[in-house]
């Protein structure tokens, strides 16, 4: 059956004339599903009851399933969920001053395999459909009576590799008549995967594009990161500063700092040298060990001494607080340990 959630409004009202109804009915099912967060078409009380049986008998509503929910010291809350036909996906709440943001998974397994990622090694199993990122939203909202202010595509998955789906997932999002988040904010962060680099930035969506870049130099790049081997560094930047001059939206550089590995001097140096005269940002991230993993965590002295290194040159460096560490929540370490 048809998830109700994959359609943006323009495409709701089409599907609603086709089963025989006015178009403005698909206003009114968006005010439920969004604003009122409702979980059946029951409660759907200004629709008659024949529209209502109509839905039912052709749209599911995807109300995904709590499998497990782990909570944080820091507050950071990590569901997993069962995306209803036996796989089961992760994502997580974090709480800042300004509001709340959540990290959404965009596929069930990744096929980047990057080697310090604890995605890696899982199979890929299939690309998650716009009705199945939204809920991811909205289940969260609804188990936690909270309001979303901001979105990342940070969880599982490559987003650029599922580039159709995570697009009308924003439509879905920004739409004023629904859940009204702002492009602005929400977050979309890729290994690199240069033309759907070049097709976003023709999109005229207003969201943040973050780059998981971690080296500056082609062969470090593609000992961490394989996808580097069909997209290098210098394609990579020429993409980013098509998207600059397309947008004028600052990028955010995601560079996860792993000890004796691309923490010292020479790679801020490297990275000065690349982003010089950019309009960005970067973001540095303790690297998280995982399993097996070859990478470990650079001191705290390291990265602070990255970091001013980076802002006494011109380019804007801060470090990313590790929220959910001690539930395995925090930066890339979503793994299947949990799943099925
Ligand atoms: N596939 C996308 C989004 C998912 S990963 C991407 O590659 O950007 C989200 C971010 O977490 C990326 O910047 C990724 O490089 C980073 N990350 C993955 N594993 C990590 C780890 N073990 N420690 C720190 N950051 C990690």
């Amino acid at each position: 059956m048809k998830n109700i959630k994959d359609y943006n409004l323009e495409e709701l009202k089409q599907e609603i004339e086709n089963i025989g109804e006015k178009k403005f009915r698909a206003e009114q099912i968006f005010k439920w599903l969004y604003q009122e967060k409702v979980k059946s078409f029951d409660e759907m009380t200004n629709l008659s009851l024949e529209l209502r049986d109509k839905l039912k008998e052709n749209y599911t509503m995807c109300n995904f399933k709590i499998l497990k929910k782990q909570e944080s010291k820091d507050g950071t809350i990590k569901y997993l969920f069962d995306v209803l036909d036996g796989n089961a996906i992760e994502t997580v709440l974090m709480s800042y001053h300004h509001g709340y943001s959540i990290c959404v998974s965009s596929q069930i397994g990744c096929k980047m395999g990057c080697k310090f990622c604890a995605s890696t090694g899982i199979n890929f199993i299939r690309n998650l459909s716009s009705g199945e990122i939204v809920e991811q939203i909205l289940a969260v909202e609804q188990d936690k009576k909270v309001r979303i202010s901001n979105v990342v595509f940070m969880g599982i998955g490559e987003p650029l590799d599922n580039y159709d789906n995570v697009i009308n997932a924003i439509h879905i999002l920004n739409n004023q008549k629904g859940l009204s988040i702002g492009a602005r904010h929400i977050s979309i962060s890729t290994s690199g995967l240069v033309p759907k680099i070049y097709e976003l930035a023709k999109e005229n969506i207003p969201c943040t594009l973050s780059i998981s870049l971690h080296a500056t130099t082609n062969k470090k790049r593609s000992e961490m990161m394989p996808v580097n081997n069909s997209y290098p560094i210098e394609e990579l930047i020429k993409a980013c500063k098509f998207y600059l001059e397309k947008t004028n939206r600052r990028i955010s550089f995601e560079y996860a700092l792993a000890k004796d590995n691309n923490d010292n001097i020479e790679d801020a140096k490297g990275l000065i040298k690349l982003l010089k005269g950019m309009l960005c940002h970067v973001n540095l991230i303790p690297i998280n060990k995982i399993e097996n993993g070859k990478f470990t965590k650079s001191s705290n002295e390291n990265i602070i001494k990255f970091r001013d290194f980076l802002n006494d040159n011109g380019i804007v460096a801060t470090i990313r607080r590790e929220l959910g560490s001690d539930i395995d929540a925090a930066c890339g370490q979503l793994r299947r340990k949990n799943l099925n």
